[in-house]
Order: structure tokens, then sequence, then C-alpha cells
């Protein structure tokens, strides 16, 4: 394994270039960009990464972050996720986003781990993390040994027969109630991509996560321009109180005009096969009178096309009750 370092803006264009070599993007890259390594090096321990080529972007310049013509929030690919939870502006205007990075990993991971690297981790799910084992998403077409195996922790939304893990991020659920976009440097120029189109379902190509392309950088993530007086809840639910990946989670930014809805977005985590947007509740709630009953009714709905596996069937009122609790707390500013 060769390991290049990139340290001057110019650099920029040479490790696009040099990924670009890559056959994919996806899982079994021969080239890989590294940020924090504590999702990369990790696997690469495990031998489920294998790249002949790891390119350190780390002296990029890309760990900046400031305010949009907009009034929105840039921030740098290679921002660490401490940085951004405790950034000034982020725990003013987006507390949803600092209230869910606080939630993951530890102190000393949130020191290491950037934006984009937290955008791109990868799945917990056991058969995965383990060579010894098939798994559709590490080697299409050997098969997924969790649909009838240990799944208490795998996805309830927008599973296939072919892959039934579960998203982990809290940063991302987080971002999609934001509504973030990602904006990425690719051989062939910049493009910007809605968080909600970043990720993919797994369908039949579980081993294809996200749309990015051989080549393409992470450069930075905007935010929208915060929706004044809104009130935003990250709620996350796991069998330990520290340093565990959600069960169940969910992000609400609303705002309430005389009791009333006028705003609401809403993602889950922990139960979907990526951060999982919940229009349903969203319409559910829009213009009604931000009451319990209405909360609840708004979580029903989300959860209406669960499909549980053996040992995940509980998740399905754990993520009601959590979104539940976080739209309640959220309407009671
Ligand atoms: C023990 C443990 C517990 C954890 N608990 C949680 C938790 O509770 N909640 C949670 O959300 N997360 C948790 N995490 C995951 C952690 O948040 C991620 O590992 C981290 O965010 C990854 O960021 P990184 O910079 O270290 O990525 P890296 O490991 O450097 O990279 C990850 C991937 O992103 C690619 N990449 C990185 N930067 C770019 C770029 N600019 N453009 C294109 N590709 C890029 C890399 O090539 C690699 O494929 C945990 C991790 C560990 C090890
Ligand atoms: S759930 Fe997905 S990641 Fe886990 S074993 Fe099945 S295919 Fe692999």
């Amino acid at each position: 394994m060769h390991l290049f370092e990139f340290k001057r803006p110019e650099d920029e264009a040479a490790a696009i270039a040099t990924a670009a070599q890559a056959k994919t993007a996806q899982q079994g890259a021969e080239v890989r960009f590294l940020a924090g390594g504590t999702t990369l090096i990790d696997l690469m321990k495990l031998n489920v990464e294998t790249p002949a080529r790891v390119l350190d972007i780390n002296r990029l310049p890309l760990g900046e972050m400031e305010t949009t013509s907009d009034g929105g929030l840039r921030i740098g690919a290679t921002v660490r996720n401490s940085d951004l939870a405790y950034h000034e502006r982020v725990q003013r205007d987006y507390p949803v986003l600092s209230q869910a990075i606080l939630s993951g990993a530890s102190a000393q991971l949130r020191n290491m781990a950037t934006t984009a690297g937290n955008l791109l981790q990868r799945t917990r799910c056991v058969y995965f993390r383990d060579t010894a084992m098939p798994c559709n998403k590490r080697e299409p077409g050997s098969g997924c040994p969790a649909i009838i195996g240990s799944n208490r922790t795998m996805a309830i939304l927008g599973t296939s027969d072919h892959c039934i893990a579960t998203h982990p991020s809290d940063m991302c659920v987080a971002m999609a109630a934001l509504e973030a976009v990602i904006h990425v440097q690719g051989p062939t120029g910049a493009r910007s991509i809605p968080i909600g189109e970043f990720h993919l379902l797994p369908g039949d190509t579980p081993h294809r996560e996200t749309v990015l392309e051989a080549g393409d950088l992470i450069t930075h993530v905007t935010l929208p321009p915060p929706r004044s007086g809104s009130r935003q809840v990250y709620v996350k639910l796991r069998d330990r109180a520290s340093y565990e990946f959600a069960l169940s989670s969910a992000a609400v930014v609303m705002q309430v005009e005389g009791g009333t809805i006028t705003y609401i977005r809403i993602a889950l985590g922990g139960v979907g096969t990526k951060p999982w947007r919940a229009p349903e509740a969203e319409a559910a709630l829009m213009g009604k009178p931000a009451k319990a009953d209405n909360c609840r009714e708004a979580a029903e709905a989300t959860l209406r096309n669960a499909k549980p596996q053996s040992e995940n069937k509980f998740k399905i009122e754990l993520a009601k009750r959590c979104l539940t609790h976080a739209l309640q707390t959220a309407a009671n500013g």
C-alpha cells in the first residue's frame, strides 16, 4: 500500500486525478482518500478495505468554516467533527447538528473524524466487518447472512432482499433534516448534491452506497440559512449512554406560530439503510397544532411501511416513541 501526502492547494487536482484511476469510488476501490482514518484504517486492519494507494488529504485547504453569501454555512470537508459541533454558529443556528455529532462516538474519535469521512462512514453490520462471512455489500453476489442471522441492530426502512444494513451516522441525520448540500470536485468538474440524493438505497447493488464516482473529492458541505426561531432537537436511543450507535434516532427542525406548525423537517437514524428523511410525518404535521396526538400520528405514518427482521421488530415501536418524543420536545420549545 502506498501513502501519498498532498500539501499544497494545487495538489487537490493531483489527488483527484490519482483517485480517478480507480475503477470505482465504492468498496474495493484501489485508491482511497484518507481523512481522519477512523473508518478507513479500521476497515483496512480488518482487510475489509484493501486499497493499493491511500491519498492523505489532510493538508489540502478544506478545513475551514465560513458564512455563505446567503447567510448559510460552508463546512470544509476536513473540518473535524468536534470543531463543527462546538462552532459558535452551529451551536446557535444549527443546534440539531451539534447535538447529533456530540451524541456519537467518543471525544477522541470526534477530534479525528471529518465532515466528509462521516458522510462516507460504512455500516457496522458484523458480517460486513468479518471477511470470513459472505456479504453482498463487501462481495457482490455472495449473499446476506444478516437476513437469517444476527439482525437486531439492522434497518427496518429501505431494506432489500440483498442488504438490510443500517446507515450508522448521527451527523448525516441532522444534515438530512437541515437539507444540507454536498459539494464535490471530480475529474469532470464540480457538482452539488442534496443530501437526500447522496446516499443510495441498497436495492440489488448494496455495494454502491453513494452517487460518488471514482476520483470525486468532497470539498465542502453547505447548510441553508437558518430558520429564524426554529426549534431543533436530536434524540438518540441506544444500548448504552455513550460510545454506541443509534438503535433509533430522530432529528427535528420545527417552526411554530400561534401553536400551529408552520415549518417541519424530520429525519430518522438507526432504522434506515440511509439517513431517513420522513416526508409522511412532515406532511402529517404541517399546519396542525403541535399537540401530542398529532406527533404520535406522524410517527405512525413514518413507520407504516417498516419491514422488520426476526430480531428487530422492537425497533418499530422504539422509532415511533423516539420520533414522538423528539417532536414533542421541539413543540414544547
Ligand atoms: C468505535 C467507534 C464508534 C463510533 N461511533 C459512532 C457513532 O455513535 N455515531 C456516528 O455517527 N459515528 C460513529 N463512528 C463513526 C465515525 O463517526 C466515523 O468513523 C468518522 O466520522 C469517519 O470520518 P473520518 O474522517 O475518520 O473518515 P475516514 O476513515 O478518513 O474516511 C472514511 C471514508 O471517506 C472517504 N473520504 C474521506 N474524506 C473524503 C473526501 N473529502 N472526499 C471523498 N472521500 C472521502 C475515505 O476514502 C473513506 O472511504 C464511530 C467510529 C468508531 C471507530
Ligand atoms: S446486511 Fe448488508 S452489510 Fe450486512 S451482511 Fe447483509 S449485505 Fe452485508
